[in-house]
């Protein structure tokens, strides 16, 4: 059959807001989150209602914006079709309504990767976080219910990062920090990581204020990009990403730095950048090889205690059950990963997977709340 002749062709997207509508009609959408159903404009008809109006209290902690300066430098944003490029642009009505019709009661917004991390200069990425934490504060005070922030930070100058943070969350209300994985500091072809020693002091910083650190993924350096040569589609968000924050945030963890600060939160995406998969093995390794690290406990102590975990762009019932089970549902979050990925599927997705309904309940917003002290 000819899939031209089709007068409507079913999309993916369309199929999942047909699927939202029947369930929803059923009573099923609403029910995992109704006895916490925030307050707000409620459908006079919610049975006829395709895509429920409100809020259904789902808190999300990866979603991102950009400035209009800098759009073109983000290689996340520069390839997507125009109303990506708007959307990520948007911190007004446009994106509360994606919020309403994703169930999201509030969203913690951060600068889009790669974002202060790409700025080799590091007077211009002490100004550039500035400028992105003002405007993105400017707007979240228009709907102070809706959006909070997490802080861009200027990583190539550890001291002026710290000042950054303590500005972010004493002055503008930020509930914490999203760093784009390692920063280029004063070469384009440098990788500097955050365990490194002269960082210690931000990390003090960062427990004394006693907000999350949420590490997100970026791409590998162009000149490190060995392993994926010929394979430019390997490199960023299907693979990638997930190799190079790993390896940041194990570096983190064999470094000795949550024995040293051991209330430190840092916040994963993607259900934890294949790490929760990967930590029995890892510890394994090190014990059976003798290997040395500063840490002084397994590192899946480390993940148990230190790490939060979060659903973003990994709407996978089977990866979750990993992640449960190793950290337990005491340290998921929700995420979508806007504007990249869609509300309404992860929406579909955690309201009906196979968990406890005390567990999604805490994954939903119950979790984000305790975190972040909502
Ligand atoms: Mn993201």
């Amino acid at each position: 059959m000819k899939e031209s002749g089709r007068k409507n062709p079913i999309t993916r997207r369309g199929f999942l807001e047909l699927a939202s509508a029947t369930l929803a009609t059923a009573g099923l959408a609403a029910n995992a989150n109704a006895e916490t159903a925030a307050p707000g404009p409620q459908s006079a008809s919610p049975a006829t209602d395709p895509i429920p109006a409100a809020p259904h209290g789902k808190i999300a902690l990866e979603e991102h914006f950009t400035l209009a300066e800098i759009i073109e430098d983000s290689y996340a944003v520069k390839d997507l079709p125009p109303e990506t490029r708007s959307r990520i642009l948007d911190l007004g009505a446009g994106r509360l309504a994606d919020m309403d019709r994703g169930g999201l009661e509030l969203c913690i917004i951060s600068l889009t990767a790669p974002g202060i991390q790409s700025v080799p200069d590091t007077s211009r990425a002490v100004a550039l976080a500035r400028r992105a934490n003002d405007h993105l504060a400017q707007n979240i005070a228009k709907n102070p219910h809706r959006l909070k922030g997490f802080a861009a930070l200027p990583m190539q100058d550890p001291q002026a990062a710290a000042q950054e943070l303590t500005r972010c969350v004493r002055e503008l209300g930020f509930l914490g920090a999203l760093v784009n994985g390692f920063s280029q500091v004063g070469t384009a072809d440098s990788a500097v990581f955050y365990d490194l020693p002269q960082y210690r002091p931000f990390w003090a910083t960062v427990q004394d204020l006693d907000v999350p650190f949420y590490l997100h993924p970026r791409l590998p350096l162009e000149t490190r990009l060995q392993a994926y040569e010929g394979h430019p589609w390997l490199a960023g968000s299907p693979w990638g990403f997930a190799v190079e924050t790993s390896i940041h945030a194990l570096r983190l963890m064999g470094s000795g730095l949550f024995d040293e600060f051991p209330r430190l939160q840092i916040i994963l995406g993607h259900l934890g950048e294949a790490i929760p998969h990967g930590i029995w093995r890892v510890d394994n390794r090190i014990r059976r090889s003798h290997l040395t690290l500063k840490a002084k406990r397994p590192l899946a102590a480390y993940l148990r205690e230190n790490f939060y975990i979060t659903t973003s762009g990994n709407f996978r019932t089977q990866a979750l059950t990993d992640v449960l089970l190793e950290i337990g549902a005491d340290r998921v979050l929700y995420s979508v990963d806007y504007p990249y990925e869609d509300v309404v599927e992860a929406q579909i997705w955690l309201d009906h997977c196979p968990i406890s309904d005390a567990d999604r309940i805490k994954i939903a917003h119950l979790n984000a709340r305790k975190l972040l002290r909502l």
